[in-house]
């Protein structure tokens, strides 16, 4: 955990947001700035910024991750497909510092981000 960052804080509920589903490793949550007409965040419960700095611990979280999202698949409106984003360093955008996917569903999209 990092006391300066903001997904931490969302973790431990110090900040408020809109919790799709919550587990030991995992939390997802509502994007407070939709880009799609779904857009959710699915935020590993450790602190990393990049793939690169990730551990075996951290890699294994990544994966229930991964394995847990299209399960959700009614709560998420996956249902017609979804995108899944993971910004890493300044030419992404990535404005919080705490590894996170982008699920982005609901709407037809391009190749451009939406
Ligand atoms: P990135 O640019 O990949 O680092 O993504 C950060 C995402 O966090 C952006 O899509 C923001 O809209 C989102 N965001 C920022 N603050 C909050 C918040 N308090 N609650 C939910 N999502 C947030
Ligand atoms: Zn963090």
């Amino acid at each position: 955990m990092d006391n300066n960052c903001l997904f931490c804080k969302i973790i431990k509920g110090e900040i408020p947001a809109t919790k799709m589903y919550e587990d030991d490793d995992m939390i997802i949550i509502k994007d407070i700035e939709p880009k799609a007409k779904n857009h959710f965040l699915c935020i590993p419960k450790s602190h990393f910024k990049l793939l690169v700095e990730m551990d075996e611990k951290q890699a294994e979280m990544v994966k229930k991750c991964l394995k847990k999202i299209p399960t959700l698949e009614k709560e998420l409106g996956l249902e017609n497909g979804y995108r899944l984003v993971i910004n890493q360093g300044d030419d992404a955008g990535q404005t919080v510092f705490h590894l996170h996917i982008h699920i982005l569903s609901g709407q037809k999209m391009g190749w451009q981000p939406a």
